[in-house]
């Protein structure tokens, strides 16, 4: 486990600390612009800001889908240089929502298993900020158990009809496609057979959006209903009955990158600016404690990058890193809130507050914890 661990970060090529330079200095000018006009970096943390403007400039300066083939418009950089964009954007509180899913997992699942015909039709437009993708896995009574879901698909001349209902499903009344994992087959001893994914066009008549509040007031996932949405044999995804594979495999992608242990990032920041004129013993050693484990939990997704980039499948790093990371973002906001001094900068406060009301969701989005432990325990031989 964790083979090319990547324990000293001075080990990283030089052209990663230039670009890491560059990345940040970029953001800081747009969060500098930002503050002076519309204040939308500032208002974006927590992974849930979304700025299509913003996601445009990313694509201008090749930082969506730079590790992805020339051939399609890429950069065919490293997933190392991707790791260093991603990190100085997260940690900035930058807005990424609008191009991160297709950048992370629906690029790399149509170069793993799309047509010729798909890549070259999405890959050029995500990597321009034309088009953005949802992912449609869990629905109303499957979360966890993702092979007992309901949404399926008959055949018809040329392609499905595809029935059914979608749940969470962030980003969908902004995005353009959702990459849809569907029944295709009647559930059998095999629970895994059977499923296939779709790519839906969200603006299908057929297609109803409805949009769901979370705790914080936000309105950034949705429940998506099908009803007889015509879905051409050009738009599955890989083979049909191939599904749980791709699905498997797009999960790796989805749990290892700094999303999952920087959400809380900014709080931090924003303590050490508000005690940092005179901090308190329990207050330093704090600092300490957070930093030290934020550092460790950073060499493990890098190393996760690493064999991303020789080519594995690293499904129980990943599992790891999530676990591990999701608990570390949920207990910054908490040791913090305690620690914070009476006196508080309405900044730190706002922040604070925001983040306590996302933290809740940290610990579901992308697996819960006790799924990734099975994941874990199953990986390590222990179940
Ligand atoms: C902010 C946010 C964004 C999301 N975005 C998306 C999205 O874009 N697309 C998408 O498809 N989904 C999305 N989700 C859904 C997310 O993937 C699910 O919420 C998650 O997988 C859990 O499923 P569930 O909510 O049905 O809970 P359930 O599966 O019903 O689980 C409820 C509880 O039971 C526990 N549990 C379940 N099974 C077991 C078991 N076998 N052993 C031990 N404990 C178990 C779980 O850990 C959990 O604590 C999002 C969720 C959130 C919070």
């Amino acid at each position: 486990m964790f083979q090319g661990l990547q324990l000293d970060p001075t080990v990283l090529p030089d052209s990663v600390h230039a670009l890491r330079r560059e990345v940040r200095e970029f953001v800081e000018a747009e969060l500098q612009a930002s503050e002076a006009s519309d204040d939308y970096l500032r208002n974006s943390d927590f992974n849930t800001g979304t700025s299509v403007e913003f996601t445009k400039k990313l694509a201008a300066k090749g930082w969506v889908g730079m590790t992805w083939p020339k051939a399609y418009g890429g950069g065919d950089r490293s997933f190392l240089e991707r790791y260093v964009v991603t990190e100085e954007i997260l940690a900035a509180g930058a807005p990424v929502s609008a191009h991160w899913i297709a950048d992370r997992q629906s690029g790399p699942l149509f170069l793993k298993f799309g047509s010729e015909a798909q890549k070259q039709f999405y890959l050029p437009k995500i990597i321009k900020a034309e088009c953005f993708f949802s992912i449609g896995m869990s629905e109303p009574d499957s979360g966890s158990d993702l092979a007992s879901i309901k949404t399926n698909a008959k055949k018809v001349d040329g392609g499905w009809l595809l029935n059914g209902s979608k749940i969470w499903t962030s980003g969908a009344h902004m995005n353009h496609y959702m990459i849809t994992l569907v029944r295709t087959e009647p559930q059998s001893d095999n629970r895994h057979a059977g499923l296939s994914q779709f790519i839906v066009d969200l603006s299908d008549t057929n297609v109803t959006i409805s949009s769901i509040q979370n705790l914080s007031g936000d309105r950034g996932f949705n429940q998506v209903f099908f009803d007889d949405v015509f879905i051409p044999d050009e738009a599955v995804v890989g083979e049909p009955g191939n599904g749980w594979q791709q699905v498997m495999s797009e999960l790796g992608y989805e749990r290892s990158g700094p999303e999952r242990f920087l959400s809380a990032f900014r709080v931090l920041v924003e303590f050490i600016r508000l005690v940092e004129s005179n901090p308190s013993e329990a207050q330093l050693t704090l600092i300490g404690k957070l930093t030290a484990h934020l550092v460790t939990l950073r060499r493990m997704s890098i190393s996760v990058a690493a064999m991303l980039e020789s080519g594995k499948l690293p499904t129980v790093e990943s599992a790891l890193v999530k676990d591990l990371g999701n608990s570390y973002e949920r207990l910054v906001p908490e040791l913090i809130r305690q620690a914070a001094p009476m006196q508080k900068t309405e900044r730190f406060v706002d922040t604070l507050n925001q983040c306590i009301l996302h933290a809740p969701a940290f610990t579901l989005r992308g697996g819960t914890r006790e799924i990734l432990r099975g994941v874990i325990a199953r990986g390590l031989g222990l179940r």
